[in-house]
């Protein structure tokens, strides 16, 4: 059994990402006093000490941003929890235990939990693609994104004769945005080739928003980003990228936006989709005292009965909600179900340059920009990187991007050059 001393209840948490920080929030909110006075103890277990912001990747492989404004500490975001870094490797509901193990001494440990949150989010099929863990990137590890950036950025400044080129596969919103961030930085220096298997860009806004999605096909063609459709990401090697059409293109850097499955904690599966997902019940529940919500989890669309999309903005939605039945089911009330309806949906193009969706209206350029930069740092989780984040644009407006873009801070970026190589090797 663990060491840790128990108190009256325990809330145990899977993973350091948005449905946990919201549900910790949610819990919070409701139960503060009684987490505070250690009547209710809080452990969070994720593989990763830092939650990752992915709402401006964009903006960081473009060089507007510093690569740790998207890094905030889980300790500084979850001041009241017990953090262990570590990855859990199972669930027995029956016996309300996980396993995990932590990543600084090995050796299986257990822990028992009165509540337990599965927030382990989801990780591309690079599996499914022949070489693309080894020679590709998929931005989803701690430390990609950084790494990433900074070989666009001295590819941009190189003076050598040679082009570097630079694959994005999917043609999504997360797909589009990442080629228009590195031809932004990239400049004359970096050619960008999308490949999407799809007959046309942008799947989610394609019927429902067609003026918002030939807007991202411009922005893409003024950013001289070249688009292959109908055509899939067949394999990978160190310099080319293989395509399902015969086809292949030298290749210095690919990156896959190919949608996502979720990781699975083994235990609890009879309650899981054919893709994997917890399947959740009304209020967010899986099994009593097991709760989801996030890329892990198959939450029910309260209005269109199919499954909720795997974005940022239905994690952090479903954990603020279950969080609150959590708090209530803690004290013995009745919880209340699931009936979030959506927001909307945005991209990226450049500095002051968006296309958003806001409960069906479509926005462009500035407008479309501002209120995306809005949404995204009004769910920050940490004020401090919130205001830096202002200062960062301010200073943008005021004098440019730094040549070359600004680079990820230097013991962040030694630290995950580091953890990237550790991960390939
Ligand atoms: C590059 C990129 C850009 C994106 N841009 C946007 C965007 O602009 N807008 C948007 O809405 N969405 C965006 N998304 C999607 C969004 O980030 C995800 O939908 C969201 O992170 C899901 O939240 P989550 O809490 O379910 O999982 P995550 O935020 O992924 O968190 C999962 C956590 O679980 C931990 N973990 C994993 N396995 C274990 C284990 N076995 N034990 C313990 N811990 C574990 C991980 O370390 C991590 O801390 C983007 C995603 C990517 C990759």
């Amino acid at each position: 059994m663990t060491t840790l001393a128990r108190a009256h209840h325990r809330v145990v948490l899977l993973g350091g990402g948005y449905v946990t920080l919201h549900a910790y929030a949610a819990l919070m909110r409701r139960a503060g006093r009684a987490v505070r006075r250690g009547d209710v103890q809080v452990v969070v277990i994720s593989t990763d000490d830092a939650h990752s912001y992915h709402g401006f990747t964009g903006e960081v492989l473009a060089g507007l941003l510093p690569y740790d404004r998207t890094r905030t500490p889980l300790t500084e975001a979850m001041p009241h929890a017990h953090v262990v870094i570590g990855r859990a490797l199972s669930i027995d509901a029956e016996r309300r235990v996980v396993r995990y193990e932590q990543s600084d001494e090995p050796g299986l440990r257990i822990l028992d939990y009165d509540e337990l949150v599965v927030g382990t989010g989801g990780r591309e099929p690079a599996a499914a693609v022949p070489g693309l863990s080894e020679h590709g990137f998929t931005l989803r590890a701690p430390g990609d994104i950084a790494v990433l950036a900074e070989r666009v950025r001295q590819a941009a400044t190189h003076r050598g004769p040679r082009r570097h080129t630079v694959i994005v596969a999917g043609g999504g919103l997360a797909g589009v945005e990442m080629a228009a961030a590195v031809a932004d930085l990239g400049g004359a220096r970096v050619r960008v080739e999308l490949v999407h298997s799809g007959a046309h860009l942008l799947p989610e806004l394609h019927e429902s928003q067609p003026r918002l999605a030939r807007r991202a096909a411009q922005e893409l063609k003024r950013l001289g980003v070249r688009v292959r459709l109908g055509v899939r990401l067949a394999s990978v090697t160190a310099d080319h990228a293989y395509l399902s059409d015969g086809t292949h293109l030298p290749a210095s850097t690919v990156i896959a936006t190919i949608g996502q499955r979720p990781v699975q904690v083994p235990g609890l599966d009879e309650h899981r989709d054919p893709r994997g997902r917890l399947v959740t019940r009304p209020d967010l529940s899986v099994v009593d005292h097991v709760w989801a919500a996030g890329d892990a989890a198959c939450v029910v669309h309260p209005r269109s009965g199919g499954p909720v999309p795997a974005n940022a903005l239905w994690a952090i939605k479903g954990g603020d909600h279950l969080g609150a039945n959590l708090a209530r089911s803690l004290r013995g009330r009745r919880t209340k179900p699931f009936g979030y309806r959506g927001l909307g949906q945005a991209a990226s193009f450049g500095f002051g340059r968006s296309i958003s969706e806001l409960y069906g209206i479509p926005f462009t350029g500035w407008v479309a920009w501002v209120l995306r930069v809005t949404f995204f740092l009004r769910f920050m989780p940490s004020r401090r990187k919130a205001v830096q984040v202002v200062g960062d644009f301010a200073r943008v407006a005021r004098h440019g991007r730094m040549p070359g873009g600004a680079a990820p801070s230097a013991p962040a970026l030694a630290d995950v050059v580091e953890s990237a190589s550790v991960r390939t090797a």
